[in-house]
């Protein structure tokens, strides 16, 4: 699958809640974990691929050797604790990254690939990397997390780059 780059406006869009765990839904997210590999992510958003249905996969942070994959399906956070400054990057934006906030904690709620809900309860870099999967959903880019000032630099840069 190709990664869409911004200012694809499709990035821009919210996504809808998956009605039924089907054939079609879990060949999508196999091919959105190939996609991330061969693309050394961590996490991507099926919005990230032109699909906007409100499933993302990541990198499973408990698993040091990295290859286990979390898929969340519906997701929705329920509780956010604390506040942190995290550098990320993005799939979408590629070779920029710079410091975003995001909550330190956070509660979050899925259905996972056989449809059996699941909460985390999470900090450190799984936390983060839910928050940033989780905006894309909304339609929302990291750069959206910084201080105003921060983002309309960082906007400035990319949109001379991104065209
Ligand atoms: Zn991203």
């Amino acid at each position: 699958m190709n990664i869409k780059i911004y200012p694809d406006p499709i990035l821009l869009k919210s996504s809808s809640e998956i009605k039924n765990i089907d054939k079609g839904l879990i060949d999508l997210i196999n091919s959105m974990v190939n996609t991330m590999r061969e693309a050394e992510g961590i996490g991507l958003a099926a919005p990230q691929v032109g699909v906007l249905k409100r499933v993302f996969v990541c990198q499973d942070f408990s698993d040091e050797s990295k290859e286990t994959f979390l898929t969340m399906i519906n997701p929705k956070i329920i509780d956010t604790e604390g506040r942190v400054e995290s550098k990320e990057g993005c799939l979408s934006i590629p070779g920029y990254y710079d410091y975003v906030y995001r909550a330190e904690k956070i509660q979050i709620e899925a259905l996972d690939i056989n449809g059996k809900s699941k909460t985390y309860l999470t900090d450190g870099m799984q936390s983060i990397v839910f928050q940033h999967e989780y905006d894309h959903l909304d339609g929302i880019l990291f750069p959206y997390r910084m201080s105003q000032i921060k983002r309309d630099i960082f906007m400035k840069k990319i949109n001379r780059e991104f065209k």
